[in-house]
């Protein structure tokens, strides 16, 4: 059982998290072997002498520094990579998902659930950031192709399986918690009341926030190219309306038909139309590059089973499994 922490600037929370979670996991330490991977985000502060400071005190720690700043989600990825173990949880380090909580990620998983992620019931954070959270999620769960649970992070327990799919997901701009939705299998969420901040300043400013909340709908959706050719259509129709009006005004009452008027009006609307449902054609093609840029592996496994009688051993069945995604990791 590992945890993964990503660290940015949190020397004043590093002590008492790793404390925290000491704490809470030894009531289960008999059952499971507790790692934990904390990945340095390239933190500015002491951050990483405190960091060194758990590694040297307790043997299960292990710390990974990044070279510089990538981002949250990077640093995940990252601590994803290098883990080895039976299920992971996600946290945040500033101590707003209570290491107790973890627990309750760890029973659901023991019932079964491959992926078990901690669902806000309720947060204190500013007015601002619940606001923008709400619109982001809802929003999100209208044009994402994935059902993405709402008011979820990134605080979350993925078993062993679900971290290796996600390992052949190698896209930049990376949104874990639709990756995650996007592979599958057996999820639940379990509900909790999400604490404030304990020590430090978010390292979340508002354009990082705006990126993440891109790479989430851009990522996860090609709604937004769709909407070019939508505008376009709308705009087309108005141009045909323009036509009726005009040619209504000339035959019902010419004497009010302002010279020039309809062609130029007309002209203008016909031709933006065009131009616009025009762009909405490229914007399919691009949308489909895009997705074929992202090289996401084609499905993701969770099982392959095969009458024991017979010839291909389960084995080689697997290899061959891997190797095909493999190939379209490579593509
Ligand atoms: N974090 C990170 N890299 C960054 C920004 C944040 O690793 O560039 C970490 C941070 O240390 C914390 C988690 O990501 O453990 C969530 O960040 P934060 O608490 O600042 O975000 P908020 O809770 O305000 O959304
Ligand atoms: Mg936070």
């Amino acid at each position: 059982m590992a945890y993964v922490f990503p660290v940015y600037n949190e020397a004043g929370n590093i002590e008492l998290l790793h404390r925290t979670v000491c704490h809470v996991t030894g009531a289960l330490a008999d059952r499971y072997d507790f790692t934990f991977t904390y990945v340095d985000d390239g933190s500015k502060d002491d951050s990483a002498s405190c960091l060194q400071a758990l590694a040297d005190a307790d043997h299960r720690v292990t710390v990974i520094e990044l070279a510089r700043n990538f981002g949250h989600q990077t640093a995940v990825t990252a601590g994803l990579d290098l883990v080895d173990a039976d299920a992971v949880i996600i946290m945040d380090s500033d101590l707003q998902d209570p290491p107790q909580v973890s627990l309750e990620l760890i029973t659901r998983w023991q019932q079964g659930y491959e992926v078990v992620y901690a669902q806000r019931r309720s947060r204190r954070d500013t007015t601002f950031k619940k606001f923008t959270a709400s619109v982001f999620y809802w929003v999100l769960r209208k044009i994402a192709s994935v059902d993405i649970p709402r008011d979820t992070g990134d605080f979350r327990l993925l078993d062993r399986k679900v971290v290796e799919e996600l390992r052949k997901f190698r896209e930049r701009d990376r949104f874990l918690r639709g990756l995650v939705s996007y592979i599958g299998f057996r999820q639940t969420g379990v509900l909790f009341d999400r604490d404030e901040r304990h020590a430090g300043t978010t390292g979340y400013p508002l354009s990082k926030m705006l990126r993440l909340a891109a790479d989430g709908l851009l990522g996860f959706s090609v709604t937004p190219l769709r909407l070019i050719s939508r505008l376009g259509y709308g705009i087309s129709l108005l141009s045909f309306l323009g036509i009726l009006y005009t040619a209504g005004v000339k035959v019902l009452a010419p004497e009010t038909a302002v010279p020039g008027w309809a062609f130029t009006a007309i002209a203008m609307f016909f031709l933006g139309g065009v131009q616009i449902t025009m762009q909405g054609v490229l914007g399919s093609y691009i949308g489909r590059t895009y997705a074929e840029a992202l090289g996401r592996p084609l499905y993701t496994v969770s099982s392959v089973r095969t009458a024991v009688d017979q010839s291909t051993p389960v084995k080689t069945v697997l290899d061959r499994s891997v190797q095909s995604s493999d190939r379209s990791l490579n593509r």
